[in-house]
């Protein structure tokens, strides 16, 4: 029988992510990451049915729409077999507004509100539109559909005491000024893989999520829905990030514009590129160089502090919101999931809410679930970010 595939396409601002992958059996045939750094582009591809790998380089491509064909092609060239068994192409879209609280098919009316909602996601959603439009024009050839799944979904079960902000009311009834929150997919994946390995129905699931890579949030999920998140309007809100500021004063914009004369699109620039650890140490927004210094540069120590202290104190705080019965604290993204030492250093602040390392546990990074959690502790599970598979079966769902 023919096999039905899914391609998945998951666009960052300066990566494109993307999988092969068959929905029912779960199965992820090709796994790709096409990404810009210090002039070059390079391809990876990992075909894990026939144990391949496919690595290229190119001069900068300053184009996204170039970036975004050169994979359509690529996967052409030398993944036709596969090519020619998808059914449908699903796109991660960071931010779906107030409109789009579920998985949609792709037509105009879902293009144009994924485009109103860019301007909570200027660094996601215009990368989005741009692929989707690339995609729809190859469909013809190579599937029916297209189907945008949202990383807000996820979020949309979050009662008003917790999305609205406290400023006039008008702002989120006339303006949809409210938390959305982010990382929505894999917070639902995580919280899938989580009840797997507890052996516990999802509906019955509470559980501490925390989302930790260059972006972080961390979510906390009651019966198995999200109840609270820590990014808010965009994803600018909450942990300290690579470069994002998180929670700050909102005083503090109008002292840059009013005091300091910073210009307003300067102090956006600011916050979003400028600060989070990066800021701190002006050193840099990649945890493992700060970690590597963390001995011996005062900053790099400070930020990887100030960024543990910030998660520790949010999942405390959620601990409050779990209807008396925490099941388990999550770890995953790229920090969460292969940063030991960052790991050690929020879950030694978590006693008093039943959370104690096993630090032998701990140091075994090989990328598979692992407990982490010293007998005496509450569960605490490590668990790989995989949102394509999500993507893959939301899309699968929707065509059949
Ligand atoms: P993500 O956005 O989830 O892909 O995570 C990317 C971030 O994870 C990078 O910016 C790194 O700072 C961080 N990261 C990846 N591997 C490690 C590691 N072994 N130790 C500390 N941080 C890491």
């Amino acid at each position: 029988m023919k096999k039905e595939l899914i391609l998945v396409l998951n666009c960052g601002s300066s990566s494109v992510k993307f999988s092969i992958i068959d929905p029912i059996e779960e199965i992820t045939y090709i796994d790709g990451i096409i990404e810009t750094i210090n002039n070059i582009t390079s391809l990876k591809i990992q075909d894990f049915i026939n144990n391949k790998k496919l690595f290229k380089k190119f001069d900068k491509i300053d184009s996204y729409k170039q970036l975004i064909i050169l994979i359509f092609d690529i996967l052409h060239d030398k993944y036709k077999n596969y090519l020619n068994n998808i059914i449908g192409i699903g796109h991660r879209v960071v931010h779906g507004g107030k409109n789009l609280k579920k998985s949609m098919i792709i037509n105009s009316s879902v293009l144009l509100e994924i485009q109103k909602s860019s301007v909570f996601a200027p660094l996601h959603n215009p990368f989005h539109l741009l692929a989707i439009n690339i995609a729809l024009k190859k469909i013809l050839k190579l599937a029916k559909v297209n189907v945008a799944v949202f990383d807000t979904a996820f979020h949309h079960t979050i009662p008003k005491e917790s999305f609205l902000y406290a400023i006039p009311y008008y702002f989120y009834s006339d303006h949809s000024i409210r938390r959305y929150g982010a990382h929505g997919i894999n917070h639902f994946y995580v919280t899938k893989k989580c009840s797997f390995f507890l052996k516990k129905s999802i509906n019955q699931l509470n559980v501490i999520s925390c989302h930790l890579g260059s972006g972080s949030s961390i979510t906390a999920v009651v019966n198995g829905k999200s109840v609270d998140t820590s990014m808010g309007l965009t994803p600018l809100e909450g942990l300290v990030m690579g470069t994002r500021c998180g929670d700050i004063d909102p005083s503090i914009i109008f002292y840059m514009i009013k005091e300091l004369g910073i210009s307003l699109d300067k102090a956006q620039k600011i916050l979003t590129k400028y600060s989070g650890v990066l800021g701190i140490s002006s050193i840099s927004n990649d945890f493992r160089e700060l970690e590597e210094k963390y001995n011996v540069n005062k900053k790099a120590k400070l930020s990887i502090d100030i960024f543990c202290h910030r998660v520790a104190k949010y999942i405390c705080g959620y601990s409050s919101l779990m209807c008396g019965r925490l099941d388990a604290v999550i770890f995953t993204g790229g920090i969460g999931e292969n940063s030991s030492f960052i790991r050690q250093k929020i879950i030694d602040k978590l006693s008093l809410i039943g959370c104690f390392i096993d630090s032998k546990n701990n140091l075994n990074n090989n990328k598979k679930t692992i407990f982490i959690n010293s007998i005496k502790s509450i569960p605490i599970l490590v668990i790989s970010a995989n949102e394509n598979q999500i993507i893959a079966k939301e899309t699968y769902n929707l065509i059949k």
